[in-house]
């Protein structure tokens, strides 16, 4: 009886632990999953006070947690450390190590990565997936970058189109960056850091075959940078077999991604195209009685607010041809078919969607009326 008792008490304060180490809130992300790809959400651009940040890495790892992410990875200055004096650490793993053991009690990945931080042309780096930080330290921008290679790391371009390294916010493929691509060093370009979005770093994307990246860059509190504001930090969405690091990785050199700043949708079309149209799941198709007014029932299941525009020869009835669905709720569009219709191919142009500057896709929905 008094070790059941033990037992009981033993499991009740495990349970009042579990929940205590909670995240979960209001502002949990989700974008679908479709074909065989699991839709990874991540940010794998963040800063602490290991670098330029303002908060302690388990905070990192609790917000993520509270927005539902799949992964992070804490990507410290290497050159540039200006709470060194502080915050002594000699081993510039640290930062990846405390947001590991936080992790440890979430469902939630930590990738082990650093930036590379130079002026123009050589710019800021983040090398992901690295195995140990501290060679990645050393004076030649080449040699660090020749080191992450050797560590199989995944390395991206930051915000090439920053003002403070290109005044005109036009970034600059130089001969390092060519060279880089060339030695398999790069694998891929930032088009969205913060709340800027480049569409002259999606034409390199795209151009050099770099991977589409979105990221936060953050540096003070997510709450005060974005939720506070009605915003949701930026993403990278990665369409990878598992949810494990080593898919991860895998997906990201084989350029599976989404960014993703709020309503803005930027990537490939094989990836961008079914993102959408899974993100919008038809809930009904009918006519009105006795018209020929067809009304279907539209659930946005993403954290996107989606807009369209019509693509069809038929007109609506209830809506001008721009309209949005709002992101997590439903949408009543009706149709002036003028003839009943067994089926209809839904065709909207997604306008917060970009596959290539100023180029939106079309999105098709086959649609079966109810009788
Ligand atoms: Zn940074």
């Amino acid at each position: 009886m008094k070790n059941r008792a033990i037992l009981c008490c033993f499991l009740f304060c495990l349970c009042f632990l579990k929940a205590q180490h909670s995240h979960s809130s209001k502002q949990a992300l989700t974008y679908p999953n479709f074909k065989d790809y699991v839709t990874l959400k991540t940010d794998l651009h963040i800063h602490t006070v290991f670098s330029d940040g303002n908060v302690w890495p388990t905070i990192r790892v609790q917000e993520a947690v509270r927005e539902n992410l799949d992964a992070i990875s804490l990507t410290e200055h290497l050159e540039y450390q200006p709470h060194v004096a502080d915050i002594p650490h000699p081993d510039r793993n640290r930062s990846y190590d405390l947001a590991l053991a936080e992790a440890k009690a979430h469902d939630i990945l930590i990738v082990h990565g650093s930036e590379i931080t130079r002026s123009a042309p050589m710019g800021h780096n983040n090398a992901i997936f690295i195995s140990d930080a501290n060679p990645l330290l050393t004076d030649k921008a080449e040699t660090a970058f020749a080191e992450a290679k050797k560590q199989n790391a995944f390395v991206f371009w930051n915000h090439p189109a920053w003002h403070a390294q290109n005044p005109k916010g036009d970034p600059i493929l130089s001969d390092f960056q060519k060279e880089r691509i060339k030695k398999g060093e790069l694998h891929g370009i930032e088009v969205i850091n913060s709340v800027d979005y480049s569409e002259e770093s999606l034409a390199l994307a795209l151009e050099q075959n770099l991977t589409i990246m979105g990221t936060s860059d953050i540096h003070g509190l997510i709450d005060w940078d974005y939720t506070e504001k009605g915003k949701d930090r930026p993403l990278t969405l990665v369409f990878a077999k598992k949810k494990n690091l080593k898919s991860l990785q895998e997906a990201l050199f084989q350029g599976n991604t989404v960014a993703v700043y709020n309503s803005l949708l930027v990537g490939k079309p094989e990836f961008l195209i079914p993102l959408i149209q899974a993100s919008v799941t038809v809930r009904k198709a009918s006519y009105l009685s006795n018209t020929q007014v067809l009304e279907i029932e539209l659930e946005n299941t993403s954290s996107s607010d989606l807009l369209f525009e019509n693509q069809m020869e038929y007109n609506f009835y209830n809506s001008s041809p721009v309209f949005t669905i709002e992101k997590q709720s439903i949408y009543t569009l009706m149709i002036k078919t003028m003839v009943e219709k067994e089926y209809i191919d839904l065709k909207l142009k997604a306008l917060g969607a970009f596959t290539a500057p100023k180029q939106h896709p079309v999105i098709e929905w086959n649609i079966s009326v109810e009788k």
